[in-house]
C-alpha cells in the first residue's frame, strides 16, 4: 500500500495519546450544544461573548448575502472588494485607534501575510517562545533571522535586540496567550521597541472585543496608543464571525495590500461576513453587561477551582487552563467530563509544550453561573477519584 508509512506513523502518534480527532456539532455554537445526538455543556470555544449564533449577526449575514450575493468571486485586489469589506475596514481602524485596517481571510494568513511583507533576508525577528502557531509559521515564511525569547522574558529580549546590529527588527506576540490565557507585558515589550528601534507586532485574537474599554482589545485594556505598533486581531472568536484584521499606520497597510501574499492570492471573503461583522462590532461596543458577566465567571470559576490537584494556570482572562501534565491524564481526564455531559477540550504537545498537557477551559457570557457551578463540582468529584 503507497501510504503505509503515513499510517505507521498516525499509530504511533495514537499511541502516545496524540492523535488528533474532530467532532462534529450538530447544533450552532454556545455553551450547550448537541454532539453525536447528545447534550453538553461545552467549556472549549473562543466565543467569548456569545455572539456566534447571535440574532443581529446572523439578520445581517442573511443582508449581506441578499444585497451582495454568496461569494466575492474575486482577490480584493482584482475585483471582489465590495463596500461592505471596504465600510468594515474604515470601522475597525476607528474602533482600533488606528489610521487604516486591512481585513484578511483568516488571522492564520493575516500574520503570515503581514510578517513576510515587513521583513525578509537580513532582519529579524524576536519571538516569545509560547506565540501562536501562525506567528512561528509566519517567520519562517519570511525568511529573516530568529531569535525567540523563553515566555516574557524581558531581559533575555533586551539583550537579543542589543546584539542586533543591521536590518530591521520585528518583534511578534501574543497579545493573550492562546494557551495559557496570560497577557503579555505590552508597556515593558514597547518601551523596549523604542529603545532598539524594533517595530511590534500585536496579535490580539483573544482580547479583541474583551479586554479594554468597550472591548477594544489589549492596546485599550493598557492605555496604549503609539504608530510603532501593528494590531492584528481574529474575527472568529469574541466577534463570533470569521476573518481577520491589520489596524496600523497608512504606509503599512499600503505595504500589506502590495506585498502579503497570503492578502494579494486569494480569494476575498463573502462580503455577507463583513456585514455580520459590522454588526458585530456594535454589539462588541455596548456589550459592557456580558464582559462583566463574564468577569464574574472567571472569578467564580478560579475561587471554585481552589483545592484541586491540578492547579489553574495563572491567568486573567476568558481562557483557563487547568494544568494536568501527562498527555494520556489530561485526555482521561476530558473524557471523564464527557462522561458527565460536559466538554473540556485536553490540548497536548506540540501545541502546549512537553509535560504541560492541560484542559483548556474557556470561559463565555453565555455561560450561566449554573453552568460554571457544574463544572467546578464535575472536577471536585473526578479529583475524588
Ligand atoms: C486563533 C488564532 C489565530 C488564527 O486566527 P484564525 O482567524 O482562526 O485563523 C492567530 N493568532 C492567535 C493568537 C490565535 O489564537
Amino acid at each position: 500500500m503507497p501510504f503505509n508509512v503515513l499510517q505507521n506513523e498516525l499509530n504511533e502518534r495514537a499511541a502516545l495519546g496524540l492523535l488528533r480527532q474532530r467532532r462534529t456539532l450538530q447544533s450552532p455554537q454556545s455553551p450547550h450544544i448537541l454532539v453525536d445526538g447528545k447534550p453538553y455543556l461545552s467549556f472549549c470555544s473562543n466565543d467569548y461573548l456569545g455572539l456566534a449564533n447571535h440574532p443581529q449577526l446572523i439578520a445581517a449575514m442573511q443582508q449581506g448575502a441578499a444585497q451582495y450575493g454568496a461569494g466575492a468571486g474575486a482577490a480584493h485586489l482584482v475585483s471582489g472588494h465590495t463596500q461592505a469589506h471596504h465600510e468594515l475596514e474604515i470601522a475597525l481602524a476607528a474602533f482600533a485607534g488606528k489610521p487604516a485596517a486591512l481585513l484578511f481571510s483568516t488571522g492564520y494568513m493575516a500574520n503570515l501575510g503581514i510578517v513576510q511583507a515587513l521583513v525578509g533576508k537580513g532582519d529579524t525577528v524576536f519571538a516569545d517562545k509560547l506565540n501562536h502557531a501562525s506567528l512561528n509559521d509566519a517567520m519562517q515564511l519570511a525568511r529573516a533571522d530568529i531569535k525567540r525569547y523563553r515566555h516574557g522574558d524581558m531581559l533575555q529580549l533586551n539583550q537579543l535586540l542589543a546584539q542586533t546590529q543591521k536590518g530591521r527588527k520585528l518583534v511578534i506576540t501574543d497579545a493573550v496567550f492562546s494557551m495559557d490565557g496570560d497577557i503579555a507585558p505590552l508597556p515593558e515589550l514597547l518601551a523596549l521597541c523604542e529603545q532598539h528601534d524594533a517595530w511590534l507586532l500585536v496579535d490580539d485574537a483573544h482580547g479583541f472585543g474583551v479586554l479594554g474599554e468597550q472591548g477594544r482589545g489589549s492596546l485599550a485594556h493598557f492605555g496604549i496608543a503609539t504608530p510603532r505598533i501593528i494590531y492584528m486581531a481574529t474575527l472568529g472568536k469574541a466577534a463570533g464571525v470569521f476573518g481577520a484584521f491589520v489596524a496600523a499606520e497608512q504606509a503599512v497597510i499600503d505595504t500589506l495590500i502590495n506585498h502579503a501574499h497570503s492578502y494579494i492570492y486569494t480569494t476575498a471573503t463573502p462580503p455577507a461576513l463583513a456585514s455580520a461583522v459590522l454588526e458585530s462590532l456594535a454589539l462588541i461596543a455596548q456589550g459592557h453587561e456580558l464582559r462583566a458577566h463574564l468577569q464574574g465567571l472567571i472569578a467564580q470559576l478560579r475561587g471554585g477551582l481552589r483545592g484541586l490537584p491540578w492547579p489553574l494556570m495563572p491567568s486573567a482572562t476568558a481562557i483557563q487552563p487547568l494544568l494536568i501534565g501527562d498527555n494520556q491524564a489530561a485526555l482521561d481526564l476530558s473524557a471523564a467530563l464527557r462522561e458527565r455531559g460536559i466538554w473540556v477540550a485536553a490540548i497536548r504537545p506540540p501545541t502546549v509544550p512537553q509535560g504541560t498537557a492541560r484542559l483548556r477551559i474557556t470561559l463565555s457570557s453565555a455561560h450561566s453561573a449554573a453552568d460554571v457551578t457544574r463544572l467546578i463540582g464535575a472536577l471536585h468529584e473526578l479529583a475524588q477519584g
